[in-house]
């Protein structure tokens, strides 16, 4: 059993500012301490989720360079080791684990966002390969991605969720061309990605051809769980994998960068304001005897806390073996929680909110957060969708009406 003095001591005997961030994580990665509940050898050590938190918490504490973060290892890797082959999981999350490789989630479509089972993109087998033709958008990190989560038709006369194969595409290929899109924050963070003849083995399906819509369903659980928020606060993250450069270069200058980072209010990309940043704001800018706004800011920390001892319960009662439905709310809590904070800020901001730059107050921090704050209410399903999933799964409401599970895809009509 781990405890946090084992993994400091481990710390201790194997963190050196010297070492490349890619031994780094390898080390991080063979302890079993990259990814504590995934599999042996695969960057875990197939811990129980309470020893993991107690495993990430003690990193953080030592104040050193987390695991990879990103789409691969919040949904990627967790949906290979669920559907996956033995040899797809060496594959692909073994390289994962150690942060040699980072993936994008290749799902979204222009005309296929919230009704996800209608996405045109095609995959035609050609031999031992499958041949891509289509477009995704919204695809976060794709231009620093070395392999997507693709989802694709392969079979367009039957109903839409049963022609669906997910499967593994490398990005570095020349049928494949990213494109950046700017968000309204001023962040190239979203790309479309267009695939002309793109090529993939057929031993890259995960879950088998046909299957790809109960895979793509396990990704997206795993997104948003994560959505709901998870992950020890104040840790250090490095960009991964191939494209973002700093796989060779010595951890103790991605650390010293990391921290000024983090402590630089015009580098932090943030969707939401804690209470307590709210509450010092409103100090600052003399805001605490306006009735209304102290008001707002007290109601603003009481839904904080909610959120809060509502994902606790959440986790206690998983711990016990009877998981409840808290889950399934906290994704709606925090996007919220996001908008509430971005109207409250902007109310304490007054006429300066409308101004963007260094020079505003505490660097712009705060219209970038307000800018960033529909990030929640959208991404991995949007609010009204995950009414939906509530009402239908955790309700047991009725679905709405459709027949669009036994036309096939061909006949559908399609915006
Ligand atoms: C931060 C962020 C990161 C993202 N990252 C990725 C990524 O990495 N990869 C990827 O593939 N995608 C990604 N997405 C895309 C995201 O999954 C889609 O934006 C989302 O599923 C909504 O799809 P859409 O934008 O096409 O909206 P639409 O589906 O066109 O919806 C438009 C509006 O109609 C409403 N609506 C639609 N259907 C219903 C219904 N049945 N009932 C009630 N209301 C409905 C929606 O709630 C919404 O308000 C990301 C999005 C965000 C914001």
């Amino acid at each position: 059993m781990e405890t946090a003095q084992t993994v400091a001591a481990w710390i201790a005997d194997n963190w050196s500012t010297e070492l490349t961030l890619a031994e780094w994580w390898q080390r991080l990665a063979d302890a079993g301490y990259a990814f504590p509940t995934w599999p042996a050898g695969l960057g875990g050590m197939n811990a129980s989720t309470a020893q993991a938190r107690q495993i990430s918490s003690a990193i953080t504490a030592a104040g050193v360079i987390g695991a990879p973060i990103g789409n691969g290892p919040s949904m990627g890797g967790p949906t290979v080791l669920a559907h996956g082959t033995p040899e797809q999981q060496q594959r692909f999350v073994g390289p994962l684990a150690r942060g040699r490789e980072a993936w994008a989630q290749l799902f979204s479509e222009p005309g296929a966002g919230s009704d996800l089972a209608s996405l045109a993109t095609s995959a035609v087998r050609d031999g031992d390969e499958f041949v891509i033709n289509g477009q995704k958008v919204w695809n976060s990190f794709a231009d620093m991605s070395d392999w997507g989560m693709l989802i694709a038709r392969t079979d367009p006369d039957v109903p839409k969720h049963k022609g669906i194969t997910y499967m593994m595409i490398d990005m570095n290929q020349p049928g494949v061309e990213v494109r950046p899109l700017v968000q309204m924050n001023g962040y190239p963070e979203f790309c479309e990605v267009f695939f002309t003849d793109a090529r993939v083995p057929v031993a890259n399906v995960i879950g088998g051809i046909g299957e790809g819509w109960s895979v793509a369903k396990t990704t997206l659980a795993f997104e948003r769980a994560g959505a709901g928020g998870s992950r020890a606060s104040g840790a250090i993250n490095i960009g991964a994998g191939s494209k973002a450069g700093n796989l060779h270069q010595p951890v103790g200058e991605l650390l010293a960068k990391a921290k000024q980072e983090a402590n630089d209010p015009t580098m932090r990309t943030e969707v939401l304001l804690s209470s307590r940043t709210l509450i010092k704001m409103a100090r600052q800018l003399g805001c605490t005897t306006d009735p209304v706004l102290r008001d707002r800011l007290m109601r603003y920390y009481a839904n904080s806390q909610v959120y809060s001892w509502t994902g606790q319960r959440g986790r206690d009662n998983a711990k016990s073996g009877r998981p409840g439905p808290e889950v399934s709310t906290l994704k709606l809590q925090i996007a919220q929680l996001a908008h509430e904070s971005r109207d409250l800020s902007m109310a304490m901001l007054g006429a300066e909110a409308t101004l963007m730059g260094d020079a505003t107050f505490e660097g712009g921090r705060i219209q970038r957060a307000a800018l960033a704050s529909p990030v929640p209410s959208l991404g991995g399903g949007t609010n009204e969708i995950q009414r939906n999933i509530i009402g239908e799964q955790t309700l047991g409401l009725p679905r709405e009406p459709s027949n669009d599970n036994v036309i096939p895809f061909r006949e559908l009509r399609r915006s």
